[in-house]
């Protein structure tokens, strides 16, 4: 270590005045000397002159040499410090050693002692220094390999990754990302989505900077392929998107909607013709009692067959979200027009239907045909269990900015352990009896429709007694 490269800091104060010995001595010897006038300043003054040694006074007016040599510490815990006072005490050396003085000088002092005193402070300066460099090797080797291992995993990830910084410029696009929009081999760090991208739908998607919100879009490729793409801010880093490959699902989507398609027009078609000669049969001339029963029977099966062919039909629309026709609507009225349609259903059975609409809730957002399949199919169940005679209730107020629905009878109920599944397809309870009709899919139709409009569904039963179904559904 040579003398001349090393810089030493005087805080000057009670016995280190300006040019004072110690200090002529250093300068002598080849130190980079320099003094501070006040100690106020002691922490901008080693952020500048960059000292490897601070050289601190026992005495320093307002300030305490040891408070002061605490904040030296803590900025700078590699920095050397020696106290120096007018006389050592036992005291003030163990004082010192304890507040990370190297060493404690009493003034006047000889050269020799102070050379080897300073020597010794800058040797575990540079103990320190050695210390942080292997350290900050071994710290930043093991970033490099956290880094490496995360870029290879990008890399190879089958979903597209790419980050932009704050200012819109791709930071990193990994393999994916290059192979969907034709970027592999290009130089593209630094480009705007624009200048990437010919999808308007991706640039703008990317380009939304609202931290509040990740956006979520479908995005279709020249070649055809469909990707999700989920774009999040994060602050002080930027924008992140993933692109997860949707084709798949796509393609399963059409397949499911084409099976629909069929078996709707090829199931319902023969089963109509089956209807139709049936009702024939007793036109083209008399038949006699055991004939009309055995028409009787073909006539209820082909109906629940087709009620069945129905529901079914419905499910799988609804499942692949086939339905677009949301607007906002007036509940009362599907409510109302409900209740009209099933009247005669009730009539014949001689029950009673109340009705207690609010005909001034909100709108809500919504099917009107699923929303109409929802009410007829809760109605309409509490007219088929409720025995002949019973009384059924259809209630509908606004709450909390939310509108609901009750359809309450005073039927056969539910048992507890049947309430939990009569929502899933083809669930009916264990106290339905074998004479009423049904395919159990009602329910699941409702319940998937509810859920489409963001709503809740749920029962309350009294076995023997009892249901009340509730729909709960935001206004719009
Ligand atoms: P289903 O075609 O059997 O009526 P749903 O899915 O509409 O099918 O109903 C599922 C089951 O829930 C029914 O089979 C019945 O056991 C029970 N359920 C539904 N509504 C009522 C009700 N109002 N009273 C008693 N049980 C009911």
């Amino acid at each position: 270590m040579t003398a001349k490269s090393k810089s030493i800091l005087l805080v000057l104060g009670g016995p280190l005045g300006p040019d004072s010995a110690p200090a002529q001595a250093l300068s002598r010897a080849g130190y980079r000397v320099s003094e501070l006038d006040s100690p106020s300043g002691l922490l901008q003054a080693i952020e500048e002159r960059l000292p490897d040694l601070v050289i601190i006074p026992d005495r320093l007016g307002k300030e305490r040499p040891f408070d002061l040599a605490a904040k030296v510490r803590y900025n700078h815990p590699d920095l050397a410090m020696i106290l120096v006072g007018k006389s050592t005490t036992g005291e003030l050396l163990l004082k010192g050693m304890h507040n990370g003085f190297v060493d404690v000088l009493s003034l006047p002092v000889e050269d020799t002692r102070l050379f080897e005193s300073v020597e010794r402070a800058l040797a575990h300066r540079q103990g320190w220094e050695r210390w942080l460099h292997k350290e900050t090797g071994r710290l930043t080797g093991s970033l490099k390999q956290q880094l490496n291992e995360l870029e290879t995993i990008l890399k190879q990830v089958d979903d597209g990754v790419l980050v932009l910084d704050r200012s819109g410029r791709l930071m990193m696009a990994n393999r994916a990302v290059r192979e969907a929009f034709g970027l592999a081999g290009r130089e593209i760090v630094g480009l705007k989505p624009e200048e990437l991208f010919d999808n308007g739908e991706l640039v703008s998607a990317l380009s939304n900077d609202d931290s509040a919100s990740s956006t979520h879009v479908e995005i279709e490729t020249p070649d055809g392929r469909c990707y999700n793409l989920r774009q999040t801010q994060i602050p002080e880093i930027g924008t992140i998107a993933s692109l997860h490959d949707i084709s798949y699902l796509k393609e399963l989507d059409r397949l499911k909607g084409d099976f629909v398609n069929t078996v709707s027009h090829d199931l319902r078609s023969p089963l109509t013709a089956i209807l139709g000669y049936v009702e024939l049969i007793e036109r083209a001339g008399d038949v006699n009692k055991q004939q009309a029963e055995f028409i009787r029977r073909v006539k209820t099966s082909v109906h629940a067959t087709t009620d069945l062919i129905n529901d079914l039909l419905n499910l799988g629309r609804l499942e692949v979200g086939m339905v677009k026709d949301m607007q906002p609507l007036q509940l009362q009225v599907i409510v109302g027009e409900a209740v009209e349609a099933v009247m005669a259903r009730v009539e014949q059975k001689e029950q009673t239907l109340r009705m207690a609409v609010d005909g001034k809730v909100s709108k809500v957002t919504g099917s009107p045909v699923q929303l109409r399949q929802v009410v007829d199919n809760l109605i309409g169940n509490a007219v088929k269990y409720t025995p002949r005679g019973g009384e059924i209730r259809v209630m509908l107020r606004e709450e909390d900015g939310q509108v609901i629905l009750h359809v309450a009878d005073n039927g056969p109920g539910i048992p507890a352990e049947d309430q939990g599944q009569i929502f899933d397809k083809f669930y009916r309870a264990s106290n339905v009896g074998k004479d009423v009709q049904g395919t159990g899919l009602g329910l699941a139709i409702v319940k998937t429709v509810v859920d489409h409009h963001h709503g809740r569904i749920w029962v309350d039963s009294r076995p023997g007694q009892a249901s009340i179904f509730t729909v709960v559904l935001p206004v719009s």
